[in-house]
């Protein structure tokens, strides 16, 4: 039998972290077993739709190289694949589910409902559908639909015993009946709740597979009763936990730590994003960490989810992405980083490239390169004491010899090129008999300011001009001899 797998976001705004990696695991699963993705959009509750979302959907599918076979700007056999544009052929079923006594029309109005919850929740009892219109006759029910009295349609669901599913993930589950409701199948605008219309879709369209968000764990049962009741095969469910921030907390929209767009904004890769949020939640049995999508599908296993919530550590990705930036071929690099230049360093001209060389291998998120890079267009405030350091045996003293040596070397360098500074530079050290780091440590951080830097003193120089370097170097020693 073939796999069929579906992905089916509502088109709610963003997409969240946790929708994107069960988008994956349902595409890895179906490509694994050379079967279809299929990608369903569920906008039935027209109050959640946001303007725009489908678009992010398939720009962030598509983005992350999860392309599905059939879909609504794809089409397929088992169209339309927009829950809405299906609105018509949801009413049949809930009708026969009526006739077989597995639904029935509720005419019960808000106020009232209100009214039941209040005096429910007064008792201290969690409010439940009492089946109220069940109990309406035939004739009843007949005459309020054709008096034009607004209905649902509810499921008729079983009061007592117990429920039972296996669940790929969380194993053989149990719930007592006596927890259900009544779930709405047919909402009084003619629409399909989610509960209804997943069971119908995801059976219309050959689905094998439901991979989802655990929150739809204790929904299932009911969801089973209506495969059974039609006499439907009931798909295989594979349930999945919660992306976490940490133990306690999810990842959320406050925090700018919730959707894909938030990280894609910061600056992450989307393959460094895809890699780390596959191994949230699941494993490839050994210990491997990078994966391309080819090798993901080839890895891929369900029995290898994990039932314990995935933590979506940023330190770690931030980690798998700095790699990935490490390894993105140079032109390309050199691609990304321009606008994150741009941010610091806009109307002055630089030698981008050469800043670029010098900045690959030391970006872990985009974001962080224009606080790298500032510092040369503005030289940051510095203390003296970065002029202490141990290892190169430099002090503000030794500073202040070091530069003054190296002033008027730098002054007569007429070609500015990188390594001109560096041959002119380095032959006056070895003639003065001291050591390079007591002139080269002391150099950088009289022109940077900075104890790090991307490059040492000559690149720096280079980046940053004759005129400029010789001013830096002028104002530093001014402080020098001032304060030291
Ligand atoms: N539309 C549901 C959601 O976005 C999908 C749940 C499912 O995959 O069945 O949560």
């Amino acid at each position: 039998m073939e796999v069929r797998t579906r992905f089916a976001p509502s088109p709610t705004g963003f997409m969240h972290l946790g929708g994107v990696r069960t988008a994956l695991y349902n595409y890895l699963y179906a490509k694994k077993n050379h079967g279809k993705f299929i990608l369903r959009i569920e906008d039935t509750d027209q109050e959640r739709y946001v303007e725009g979302a489908t678009d992010v959907i398939y720009d962030t599918l598509r983005a992350c190289g999860m392309e599905w076979d059939e879909g609504p700007d794809k089409g397929g056999d088992y169209g339309p694949y927009v829950q809405s544009e299906r609105k018509p052929l949801y009413l049949p079923y809930a009708k026969q589910l009526i006739e077989k006594g597995a639904a029935y029309y509720c005419f019960c109005t808000k106020e009232e409902l209100d009214e039941r919850r209040a005096a429910a929740e007064a008792r201290g009892e969690v409010f439940k559908y009492d089946k109220h219109c069940l109990n309406l006759s035939k004739e009843e029910v007949q005459a309020k639909l054709e008096a034009g009295t607004p209905y649902v349609i509810r499921m008729n669901c079983p009061t007592t015993g117990e429920s039972t599913y296996d669940d790929e993930v969380f194993g053989h589950l149990t719930f007592p009946n006596d927890t259900l409701d009544d779930m709405v199948l047919i909402k009084t605008d003619g629409m399909p709740t989610y509960n209804f219309a997943n069971v119908i879709d995801d059976h219309l369209m050959g689905i094998t597979h439901v991979m989802r968000g655990m929150e739809y764990l204790s929904s299932t049962p009911k969801y089973n009763m209506l495969y059974n009741a039609f006499g439907w095969e009931i798909p295989q469910y594979v349930h999945l936990t919660t992306v976490m921030r940490d133990a306690h907390h999810k990842l959320s929209k406050r925090d700018g730590d919730a959707y894909y767009s938030d990280f894609i904004d910061k600056g992450y890769l989307k393959e460094a994003l895809i890699n780390y949020l596959a191994l949230v939640g699941w494993n490839p049995g050994d210990d491997r960490e990078f994966f391309t999508m080819d090798e993901l599908i080839e890895a891929f296993d369900i029995k290898r989810l994990n039932n314990a919530p995935g933590i979506f550590d940023t330190d770690k990705l931030t980690w798998f992405n700095a790699e990935y930036i490490r390894k993105l071929p140079f032109d390309e690099y050199l691609k990304m980083v321009t606008p994150w230049f741009d941010k610091a360093l806009a109307g002055k001209q630089f030698d981008y490239k050469r800043l670029a060389e010098l900045m690959q291998s030391r970006t872990e998120v985009f974001n962080r390169v224009p606080d790298m890079v500032r510092f040369l267009v503005e030289m940051p405030e510095y203390d003296l004491d970065l002029y202490n350091n141990k290892k190169m045996k430099t002090n503000p003293d030794v500073a202040k010899e070091s530069l003054t040596l190296v002033k008027p070397v730098l002054e007569g360098i007429e070609d500015w090129s990188e390594a001109n500074i560096h041959d002119t530079v380095m032959a006056a050290i070895a003639e003065s008999g001291k050591k390079n780091g007591a002139v080269l440590w002391p150099l950088r951080i009289a022109i940077s300011g900075l104890a790090s830097t991307p490059g040492g003193a000559f690149e720096i120089a280079y980046l940053l001009g004759k005129e400029e370097t010789l001013r830096r170097l002028n104002s530093s020693m001014e402080k020098l001899s001032k304060d030291a």
